[in-house]
């Protein structure tokens, strides 16, 4: 045990979001990442879906810090939730504290938190590890692959990358350090499997560039409105060069645009030149096209900035025929249908719509085969665990590192609470931890199972009410069975359902009745039974059931 290190996966093995993991040595731990994922539309009323940060609660007192490799939702936005419950210190680079920072301002719980900015290529003691920051290239700026100096080896996580030859920033990969630390020999690789099933190599981000500049030229009398993502600083950094060769002004609309804008310009990380920049309310005066919009919504949110302009309901600013609208972007699986929805409503506006489908308008941050076969290359692993995936990219990637040469003994796919422990002979599974979802409504808060399985029956099959009243002392029905539904048959036409619906209930509560039991929540338990038998037969259907049957 005294050699052992263990990893504990608390989120984003089976599943693209919410990633999370723990890693520890006598009985210290450093949290790496606290993301979140966003529901499938059946998690009717669920805003967001958090780790099961149960374990790391229980072990508060043993918890040194948080590291956080970039500064997407994915691995920061569950942030604002551990923080409460465990206060130490968050690590990352100066835009990924700075989006953290935002979000956990907004949510009130920034205060009293410390937070400490490591510089690209940085080592530095953090809990019972060195933790060295590789710079890699990513859809955000300032991305780290994270390599740990543990007693048993060297433990180098990816962090979400690509191996972008040509980034905007010009800031590459660190492949030669990466190189050296294969050199020297690692223990242990968790690796982004996002894209672990597409063959070859993702674009470079500056592909993009090329493709948006075309399309630019093509449409010299139109406005332009871009949507991509609010922490996309190269693509935004791209969108704003290309408006200012074609002599465009630039108007950045949505809130987390602003800010984030806002951030990466003092930072320098986002060069535009102030004069270029107009206010929204200022759009109507320069002719179409002279003017980008740069706006949020590119996955189809209801509140966001191109939600509103497709239904027309952004304050300032309305599009029409005049206007093309770029979504420099791809759903995230899920949000196809949204998207699809608000890509219509435009098409209403009468406008120009131009998505990943037509045009190279994006590209991925995240490695294909190509970009993770020379990964795997120059690390050499002597263990490996794929990470951040749905469970099929798990399965591809490790397909991919065993056909690298890496025995199957030594690639292991892991699952949300998962625990491996990593030795000097290996790794080996050492147990399991809860790890499920915990979905949050933003009205309603914490959210089981139960209630959300409530709503998926109420969604489906809607619900019976049934009220019934029974006189204690002659032990008989008195008044009809009121009977009605709600998202399920027409109550008023489906007479003969309703009617047979009352049979039903009248006679069960007969042979209750008839049975010696007499106490109200015994004889709605037997309605509800009925009911429900009834209903199943006929209907091979589940409603929601609500009876009560008051006695008096
Ligand atoms: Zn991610
Ligand atoms: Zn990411």
């Amino acid at each position: 045990m005294a050699n052992e290190v263990r990893v504990t996966f608390l989120g984003g093995l089976g599943e693209i979001g919410r990633n999370c993991l723990a890693i520890e040595q006598d009985g210290r731990i450093v949290v790496v990442d606290a993301g979140l994922m966003f529901p499938e539309p059946t998690m009717y009323g669920v805003d967001i879906i958090l780790p099961d940060f149960r374990w790391l609660i229980e072990r508060r007192d043993r918890v040194d810090a948080i590291v956080l490799t970039h500064g997407h939702e994915d691995h920061t936005g569950a942030l604002r939730y551990l923080v409460k419950e465990v206060n130490v210190p968050i690590y990352g680079s100066a835009l990924t504290l700075g989006f953290a920072r935002h979000r956990l301002s907004e949510a009130k719980v920034a205060s009293g938190l410390t937070f400490v900015e490591v510089v690209d290529g940085e080592r530095r003691p953090i809990g019972p590890f060195e933790v060295e920051f590789i710079p890699v290239t990513h859809s955000v700026p300032s991305a780290h692959a994270l390599a740990f100096h543990t007693r048993a080896g060297i433990v180098v996580h990816s962090g979400d990358f690509k191996l972008d030859q040509s980034p905007i920033d010009g800031r590459r990969t660190d492949l030669s350090r990466l190189a050296a630390l294969g050199d020297a020999g690692v223990a242990l690789l968790l690796a982004d499997s996002t894209n672990a099933e597409a063959p070859g190599f993702t674009p470079s981000e500056s592909s993009v560039g090329v493709a948006l500049r075309r399309l630019f030229l093509e449409r010299p009398d139109r406005r332009i409105v871009v949507a991509c993502f609010a922490s996309h600083i190269h693509r935004i950094q791209q969108i704003a060069d290309v408006a200012h060769e074609t002599g465009r002004r630039l108007a950045f609309m949505g809130r987390s645009m602003e800010a984030n804008v806002k951030l990466a310009r003092k930072l320098h990380l986002l060069r535009v030149d102030p004069a270029d920049v107009i206010d929204v309310e200022n759009i109507p005066r320069f002719p179409p096209g002279e003017v980008c919009v740069v706006c949020t919504g590119s996955q189809g949110e209801p509140m966001a900035v191109l939600s509103k302009l497709s239904r027309g309901d952004a304050r300032n600013f309305k599009v029409g025929a005049d206007d093309t609208i770029i979504l420099s972007s791809h759903p995230i699986p899920g949000n196809e249908w949204s998207v699809g929805r608000v890509i219509d409503d435009l098409h209403r506006e009468a406008s120009e719509v131009i998505d990943s489908s037509r045009e190279p308008v994006h590209a991925s941050g995240h490695a294909r085969q190509g970009e993770l076969r020379t990964f795997h290359q120059l690390l050499r692993p002597a263990n490996f665990v794929p990470v951040h995936g749905e469970y099929r990219h798990l399965v591809h990637h490790a397909e991919l590192a065993v056909s690298m040469g890496l025995s199957s003994k030594h690639v292991l796919i892991c699952e949300d609470g998962d625990q491996i422990d990593i030795t000097t002979k290996g790794i080996r599974r050492a147990g399991k931890v809860p790890a499920g979802f915990h979905y949050i409504d933003g009205a309603a808060g914490d959210l089981d199972e139960r209630p959300l399985e409530e709503r998926r029956m109420l969604a489906e099959y809607g619900v019976v009410l049934i009220s019934v009243g029974v006189e204690r002392v002659t032990r008989s029905i008195v008044h009809e069975v009121a009977v009605s539904a709600r998202g399920w048959f027409d109550g008023a036409s489906d007479t003969q359902v309703l009617d047979s619906l009352r049979l039903a209930v009248r006679e069960a509560l007969g042979e209750s009745l008839s049975q010696g039991l007499i106490e109200s929540d015994e004889l709605t338990k037997s309605v509800q039974r009925a009911a429900g038998r009834l209903l199943g037969q006929r209907f091979r259907r589940q409603p929601v059931i609500m009876a009560s049957v008051l006695v008096f």
